[in-house]
């Protein structure tokens, strides 16, 4: 597991500074991974097609924490064409296929996740939760 917990990755699992409650957000959702406890509350803000603010409250393990830290901070600012690229993206990483690394920047810092089939459901819940709450807004 020593990929899994390097330094750099421990670090972003203790970033706090998307770590809050949002009070104005347009869609809040909660996402749990049952396989591991690990459980996170996505604040989401987007506007003129751009998630324009992103925070987060919940518990779990290193590799959850880290790869929500890591979401934020690649999706910030994006349009919500390009989180789809970039969803399509993580989602071949932790397949182990050939994916855009330019495209996914800072998250694959974390594409050794891959080796750890056991762990992708931490990895993902970030991303998933991310997705359910952009649909839950496009559908009004
Ligand atoms: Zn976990």
């Amino acid at each position: 597991m020593m990929d899994l917990y390097s330094e750099v990755i421990v670090d972003y699992a203790k970033l706090k500074k998307y770590k809050k409650k949002m009070d104005d957000a347009d869609v809040v959702r909660e996402g749990v991974n049952l396989s591991c406890g690990d459980e996170i509350k996505l604040y989401v803000k987007v506007q003129d097609g751009r998630v324009e603010s992103l925070s987060f409250e919940g518990k779990g393990c290193i590799v959850s924490q880290a790869s929500t830290n890591l979401m934020i901070e690649r999706v910030l600012g994006e349009s919500l064409e390009s989180i789809h690229e970039i969803l399509k993206n993580v989602e071949k990483m932790v397949k182990g296929e050939e994916y855009d690394r330019n495209l996914l920047k800072n998250v694959s810092i974390m594409e050794n996740i891959r080796s750890y089939p056991n762990r992708v459901k931490c990895f993902m819940l970030a991303w998933r939760t991310l997705e359910d709450a952009l649909k839950e807004l496009s559908e009004g």
